[in-house]
């Protein structure tokens, strides 16, 4: 609606009371509707009413609304506002309201108060914006000066503001096309005004009235304007001069402004091209890097691109493009730290040395990546730190156990929000150097998803051939990382990618011996727990027995990580007696002062020890006590801090019945014993299989129970009832323990077999044998991998004799000889041989020779 039209308003009008803010005519206000009237009157009126007029009502300012509508009402403004509804929301919270939208078209002036409920209604009438206002009784002239002058002051005001804001540019137009006498309210609106000036503005009826009290608020507006412009440039004055003096401020002030940040970050960006123009990095990188920082000097510092591109810069600058540590590659020093550090692992060592001095004679990397297989705690990972050290070299560790997105190797593009650098790139910016040992442990753990392949990701990575040139997303140049040296860890080989498998050199390293841990204990994870727990030998003696003692009875692992942490339990319940006599050991120092005499000769003192532990602190000889040094820790005190045995040696109590042998598994962990047991039960010749078993094994019990019935006559099995049937009437069940354990692979065959012959024969399996193999429909015993770790494990658990296939001859010859020793090995190439050995006495065929003969 155009303010200056000639508007005509109902005679009686709705009135709505306000007393927050004021509505002039031709401006528009929101408000908030909450009082029982006033509600009324939105619903009744605005909401239910169909034409224009009843979306017309009168606001009235400086009058609230009784909070009840049993209230009278108060006295009404006497003058108000004509306004159109021109939008209602309502809302339920915090408590039910209306938001009104109106905008002011007339004033108007209360004649009568026809009714008060539910909401006021009055009879009104219209003050201004009517047909004949022009001819006013003040002179046109006169009129026409004001107005002049409010115009004059009006546009000064508004070219003050930023005229690039879009509204102002409104408002100017405005100006010009809007008839002067509605440019008083409106302008009234938009300034800087309180209610109560709007009141007075509201209620100057008259047109020269309201011109000349509009004229001081738009002079105080502009005055204002004014002096903040001024304060402004002034501001604007001061920072170019510091600017101008800068290097001499700098050094007399501390405090640094907001400015001078901005200034800084400039420098900064100055510094951050100087030290791209220096450092050695690429010709393809310097240009991409002069590129984006020409961007970032043109780029305001608050867009996010800036700390994007920035950290991208500083990024490049602070990678090692060029940097190396020197090789210092003697083979003879690196044979001496890697016995230094580890015990064993002979052929490992050997490997890793034979790779060393080709290197040294070569002089470069291209060759497969080593690839260190085997249970966890072997010393993989250490073995790799080693090898960082005998080359001089810088060591970082990748851990990539569960990594599914390729962009944790490969990096992500910048377009992303949070893009960052993959873990190689990662990894080199935090060595420092370009020719560092990247250790990428659990390779075998590397897992898919819709995020990519991270493996194919490492492909590159790993291949000599391509990884001078490997492009990370986030550099988006290429990165030459044929300096680094790669070696990877993985508990199998299984779950390699062959792709990625290919491009390494396998180097198996197996669980260690009883004795090799002994050892292990002795030379390096006792002096390191010791170091750890500030403990010296001479506080704590722990005798091999008792390190035995631990490896048997507290942990059952192929490694040495277990072991490691029972140890530092040990270390640490010893450090806190150690701890206590210390402190006891300072009082009695006090005593002797104040007593001045010598306390306890030491003789006395470790009787009293053995004799009366010093629990009681009243005791003032236990209070002299130093403890016993060094602590020595036997089996009761293992008993002590350890908790009683985990593992008990139940061999033989679980073989003293028949339908039970022991298999030897092969596990990522390592090797370990298997009891397979078997029962039968009337039925009707089911095979039940339980112990979660992979397709392979259950093959394997299948092909077990066929053999065994073919033959069930040549070895007199008979089922319950005397049948050599040995399934008519009869259900099986074959249960393999650890049922949460998945179980697969073909080695079990024999064990199943000879557990089956033991439940049908109902004789009962050698107690201390243990076996391995996989069997044929024809009652072969074929060859089967993890020899060395599955013998250990029948040597960890006490066993005494061990079926291994004939063709698995060779690997015995990986097993130490002290090992051996203990062991004694039967060769089975067939199932008759695996029987007869695992049976005292034999599993003789009950075939009668002559009868044989004869047929021949
Ligand atoms: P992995 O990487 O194979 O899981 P770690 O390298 O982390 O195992 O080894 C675990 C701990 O056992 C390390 O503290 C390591 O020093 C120690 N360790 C393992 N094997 C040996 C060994 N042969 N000689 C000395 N310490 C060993």
């Amino acid at each position: 609606m155009a303010a200056g039209s000639a508007i005509q308003i109902p005679t009686r009008l709705p009135l709505l009371l306000t007393h927050e803010s004021v509505l002039l005519p031709g401006s528009t206000m929101r408000t908030s509707v909450d009082s029982p009237r006033n509600m009324q009157l939105v619903r009744s009126r605005l909401l239910k009413g169909t034409s224009l007029r009843s979306t017309i009502i009168g606001v009235i300012p400086n009058t609230s609304d009784p909070t009840s509508d049993c209230d009278d009402l108060p006295n009404l403004h006497r003058i108000g506002t004509a306004a159109l509804a021109v939008q209602v929301v309502g809302s339920n919270w915090p408590k039910p309201h209306y938001t009104l939208l109106v905008t002011g078209l007339c004033r108007f002036q209360v004649l009568q108060l026809l009714k008060e409920k539910p909401y006021p209604v009055a009879e009104v009438q219209q003050l201004d914006r009517l047909e004949q206002f022009t001819n006013g009784h003040k002179s046109e002239e006169e009129l026409g000066e004001l107005s002049e002058q409010f115009y004059k002051y009006a546009v000064q005001l508004v070219e003050m503001l930023d005229m690039s804001v879009p509204a102002v540019a409104k408002l100017r137009r405005l100006l010009d096309n809007l008839p002067r006498e509605a440019l008083p309210d409106i302008l009234t609106s938009i300034i800087r005004t309180t209610n109560q000036e709007k009141l007075q503005i509201l209620d100057a009826v008259r047109l020269e009235e309201r011109f000349k009290m509009t004229i001081p608020l738009l002079v105080r507006q502009i005055e204002g304007l004014k002096l903040l412009q001024k304060t402004r440039k002034s501001k604007q004055d001061d920072d170019k001069r510091v600017v101008a003096i800068r290097p001499n401020r700098r050094i007399s002030h501390g405090s640094i402004t907001e400015d001078e940040e901005e200034e800084e970050d400039h420098d900064d960006v100055v510094m951050l091209e100087k030290k791209i123009r220096t450092s050695s990095m690429s010709e393809q990188a310097l240009k991409v890097c002069l590129k984006e920082i020409k961007r970032l000097k043109k780029m305001p510092q608050s867009m996010p691109e800036y700390a994007l591109t920035r950290n991208y810069l500083e990024l490049m600058v602070e990678l090692p493009w060029n940097k190396s540590t020197k090789d210092r590659l003697e083979i003879r020093a690196a044979r001496i730290v890697l016995d230094n550090d580890h015990y064993a692992m002979e052929k490992l060592k050997k490997r890793v040395l034979e790779y060393l001095a080709v290197r040294q004679l070569k002089n470069n990397l291209k060759g497969p990546i080593l690839c260190f297989v085997g249970p966890p705690g072997v010393g993989k990972t250490s073995v790799g730190r080693s090898i960082a050290k005998t080359l001089g070299r810088e060591f970082h560790r990748i851990a990539l156990g569960g990594v599914c997105d390729q962009s944790d190797i490969r990096g992500h593009r910048r377009t992303y929000v949070g893009s960052m650098p993959g873990r190689i790139i990662n990894g080199l910016k935090t060595v420092g150097v370009n020719n560092p040992v990247f250790l990428l442990d659990e390779v075998d753990k590397l897992a898919k998803s819709l995020q990519g392949d991270p493996a194919a990701a490492l492909l590159e990575v790993l291949d000599p051939e391509q990884n001078h040139s490997f492009t990370d997303h986030y550099l988006n140049v290429a990165f030459d990382l044929s300096q680094v040296l790669f070696i990877a860890t993985a508990n199998t080989t299984a779950t390699i990618p062959p792709a990625l498998l290919d491009r390494m050199e396998v180097i198996q390293v197996p669980g260690y011996t009883q004795e090799e841990k002994i050892e292990i204990a002795h030379r390096h994870l006792i002096p390191k727990q010791l170091e750890l727990h500030g403990l010296t030998p001479q506080q704590i003696q722990i005798p091999q027995v008792t390190t035995l003692g631990i490896i048997t009875r507290y942990t059952r692992e192929a490694g040495v990580r277990a072991l490691d942490r029972k140890l530092g339990a040990i270390c640490r319940a010893v450090a806190v007696k150690v701890a206590e006599g210390q402190h006891k050991e300072a009082k009695p120092d006090r005593a002797e002062v104040v007593e001045g005499e010598d306390f306890l000769p030491f003789d006395c003192k470790e009787h009293v020890t053995e004799d009366a532990k010093p629990e009681s602190i009243n005791d003032a000889a236990d209070l002299a006590l130093p403890p016993e040094m060094p602590i020595l820790i036997d089996f009761h005190a293992l008993k002590d801090i350890l908790g009683p045995p985990m593992y008990d040696m139940e061999v033989s109590e679980r073989l003293n019945q028949p339908g039970v042998a022991i298999g030897l598994a092969w596990t990522p962990l390592g090797g370990e014993i298997m009891f397979v047991e078997a029962s039968r039960m009337d039925g009707e010749g089911q095979l039940t299989l339980t112990g979660q078993l992979g397709d392979v094994m259950k093959e394997s019990a299948h092909l077990a129970i066929s053999w065994l019935r073919s033959n069930a006559k040549r070895y007199q099995l008979t089922n319950a009832s005397g049948s050599f049937d040995l399934l008519d009437n009869t259900d099986i069940h074959l249960h393999f323990p650890a049922g949460a354990v998945t179980k697969d692979g073909p080695s079990a065959g024999v064990t199943i077999v000879t557990c089956l012959a033991s439940l049908f024969s109902g004789r009962l399996v050698c107690s201390d044998v243990a076996m391995t193999g996989e069997i044929t429909l024809r009652g072969l015993v074929l060859p089967v991998g993890g020899i060395k770790d599955k013998v250990l494990a029948a040597h960890r658990a006490g066993l005494k004799r061990i079926i291994i296939p004939q063709r698995n001859e060779k690997d015995l010859e990986e097993i130490a000889a002290h090992v051996r020793q203990d062991l004694t090995f039967v060769l089975a190439a067939c199932l008759d041989e695996v029987l007869n050995a695992a049976f005292d006495g034999g599993f003789a065929v009950k075939a009668r020779l002559e009868h044989l003969n004869s047929k021949l």
